[in-house]
């Protein structure tokens, strides 16, 4: 397939961003511009934490018991990722999936009722349940993790983050151009947390569009601009 370039030049926050894209010219699933929009995350990401000492580390997974919001274009693609996996690391993840969606079901934290993002947060951090792509306390999919994953350092402490407030924590400011993802396929707030992967499978809608991926493009600049 024929792919199309571009030079993106963007103001998010005080950061100005100079960055290269290329996406298919012709019509795709919103999926497949994920990977663009992994690498104009970390370009942005990476301007933010430029002069600054970021004190994440391989090995520590405290940071991955949070409530991680997925968009739908990132969880259909994460799920291609997993199809692709071997069977034996498929099954392993399918284990992991069921029980992260037992406690948190269990838990009453499978959908809102009322609570506020905060306190939805709170509630499920405090469940202490490990991301199911967590292996040994690193990310298994480091390279296809989500937009949010690559927003989330810290510049304290990494033993702070484990705490059950998780006070002194002091992540790095960084604009969070994942939350333009969420309205990439049908405008609406749409997401769901990372560990119920499997279970959003079950309902995910199964019409997806496709359309050139300028156009995708276009889209998440215009949500970006609304955000
Ligand atoms: S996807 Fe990776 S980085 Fe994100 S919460 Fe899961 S293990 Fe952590």
């Amino acid at each position: 397939m024929a792919h199309s370039t571009a030079t993106l030049r963007l103001t998010v926050g005080d950061l100005r961003i100079v960055h290269p894209i290329t996406v298919p010219s012709g019509p795709v699933e919103a999926a497949e511009v994920v990977p663009t929009l992994q690498g104009l995350v970390n370009a942005v990401v990476g301007a933010a934490a430029a002069g600054k000492t970021v004190s994440c580390r391989k090995g520590c997974g405290a940071c991955c018991r949070q409530l991680v919001p997925v968009s739908r274009s990132e969880g259909e693609r994460l799920l291609r990722i997993v199809e692709a996996m071997p069977e034996e690391r498929r099954e392993a993840l399918q284990v992991r999936f069921a029980a992260a969606e037992a406690v948190i079901e269990a838990a009453g934290l499978g959908q809102r009722e009322g609570r506020n993002d905060r306190e939805l947060s709170a509630a499920y951090f405090a469940l202490g349940v490990p991301c199911p792509f967590l292996e040994d306390e690193s990310c298994s999919i480091h390279l296809e993790r989500p937009l949010i994953c690559r927003e989330y350092l810290v510049t304290s402490p990494a033993e702070l983050c484990a705490g059950p407030a998780q006070e002194g924590v002091t992540p790095l400011p960084v604009p969070k151009v994942s939350l333009a993802a969420r309205g990439l396929q049908d405008d609406a707030d749409d997401w769901f947390p990372l560990a119920l992967l499997m279970a959003w499978r079950r309902t995910r809608p199964r019409k997806t569009a496709r359309h050139p991926g300028p156009e995708w493009m276009q889209r998440f600049l215009r949500q970006l601009g609304r955000k």
